[in-house]
């Protein structure tokens, strides 16, 4: 990074902050991960230079015969990797997706399902100060109160009530395995378009380790820098009949000039994501969290819905009367870096909450396995027990800092 380092001191010194803070210290948010050299490389090339409105072999612009090999195939390769009959790569990202469906097929004031933010939705589900909530209709279904997973019967009461356009499938904040065909049945039922959000478990899916909603759902969205470890940016699947109103609604609906390199490296990510080795690392994500779930109960943490089929675990703090504000930050000044979260029936601000999310794709990139989740686990446990005592969070940075050591990232890469 020569050329930075003379023109912009300031922002160089910023990136090599970045990459020693990613190096040493443990990354548990469960929506992140480390891309490899070859997404990095590609994320940063001259493609970023392109216009290439429109779709491969109709573009807007000329010159566009390079970057139509890239989208090209992160098209194929998507179809390929999750068997879907149509895709468009070009969403800035997985918000963006969600718009570009909602946009396709829906009109102001529809009526739209989605789960509740503090049971595990995303903003753009449905949540009054997003886009989703202010030009449609919400409503939001909810966890079971007791077993803390989708209440199905709940769902399909208010599906028959409100007769909604559109349910919204997917979370962010969801430990348990999705079930996609009660959906479809209730969406049958009512007339409603099935969209599935999987941004945080493309990766899982594509290793069959989750359900794939692509054969019943009408549109499949997600991001591509969740467990996928793709650049950051998103991707919509449907069926063929969707798909004219779908490209047009990306663009020119919603966006302009896509954004080349990205979706180039879109497509390098989805190449990695066909190898072998992708599977085995989607197990181990996995494997890891069912290992730092039971670590973490051990220790007396209770976790939402009592474990985890996926790479995510979400805490709740009632029984160690913390919020998750106080313990994200304790956490922190002892290197471990964990986003608070609400759970479902959050008496707290989302500022505030009585939760934590962790996650292991990140770590499992570095290397990590069962052995490493158990040691981060004690040190969780250890710092929420004795949340004001200084010496143990200074004690743990010690420790984190050896075992980061061990699981080297990006080495040389600014040398
Ligand atoms: C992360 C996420 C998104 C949004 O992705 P951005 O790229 O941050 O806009 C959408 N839906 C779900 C379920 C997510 O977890």
């Amino acid at each position: 990074m020569w050329a930075l380092k003379q023109v912009d001191p300031e922002i160089y010194e910023a990136i090599k902050g970045e990459m020693e803070r990613e190096a040493t210290k443990l990354e548990l948010i469960a929506s992140e991960n480390f891309v490899s050299k070859a997404v990095l490389e590609t994320a940063g090339c001259v493609m970023t230079n392109k216009y290439a409105e429109g779709y491969p072999k109709k573009r807007y612009y000329g010159g566009c015969e390079f970057v139509d090999i890239g989208e090209e195939l992160a098209r194929q390769r998507a179809k390929a990797l999750f068997g879907c009959e149509h895709v468009n790569v070009q969403p800035h990202s997985g918000s963006q997706a969600n718009m570009g469906v909602y946009f396709a097929v829906l009109k102001p004031g529809d009526t739209i399902f989605g789960l509740n933010l503090s049971h595990g939705g995303h903003l753009t589900h449905g949540h009054p100060i997003n886009f989703s909530g202010k030009f449609f209709n919400v409503i939001q279904y909810v966890v079971d109160k007791k077993t803390e997973v989708i209440d199905f019967d709940e769902l399909r009461k208010l599906a028959r009530e409100h007769k909604p356009k559109m349910i919204i499938a997917g979370a962010s904040a969801y430990p348990r395995i999705m079930e996609y065909e009660p959906f479809r049945e209730i969406c049958d039922e009512v007339g409603a378009y099935l969209v599935a959000d999987i941004a945080h478990i493309a990766g899982l899916i594509i290793a069959g380790l989750h359900p794939s909603p692509v054969p019943v759902a009408d549109f499949v969205t997600t991001t591509t820098h969740k467990t996928l470890r793709g650049p950051r940016g998103g991707m919509i699947m449907c069926k063929k009949k969707y798909a004219k109103e779908l490209d047009r609604e990306v663009m020119p609906g919603i966006q302009g000039g896509p954004l080349m390199h990205i979706i180039a490296a879109k497509a390098v990510a989805l190449k990695q994501a066909m190898e072998p080795d992708f599977k085995e690392y989607q197990k181990q994500i996995v494997a890891n969290a069912k290992a730092m779930a039971a670590a973490l109960m051990e220790g007396g943490l209770e976790l939402v819905s009592g474990g985890t089929d996926t790479h995510l675990i979400l805490v709740k703090l009632f029984n160690k009367n913390l919020t998750g504000k106080v313990v994200e930050e304790t956490l922190d000044k002892a290197g471990i870096t964990v986003n608070k979260n609400t759970v479902p029936f959050d008496p707290q601000k989302p500022f505030i909450t009585s939760g934590i999310r962790l996650g292991t794709p990140a770590l499992t990139t570095r290397g990590m396995k069962e052995p490493e989740m158990r040691q981060i686990a004690n040190w969780i446990v250890e710092i929420i027990d004795n949340i004001e005592n200084e010496a143990i969070w200074e004690r743990v940075r010690g420790e984190v800092g050896d075992l980061c050591k061990r699981f080297p990232l990006y080495e040389g890469l600014m040398d």
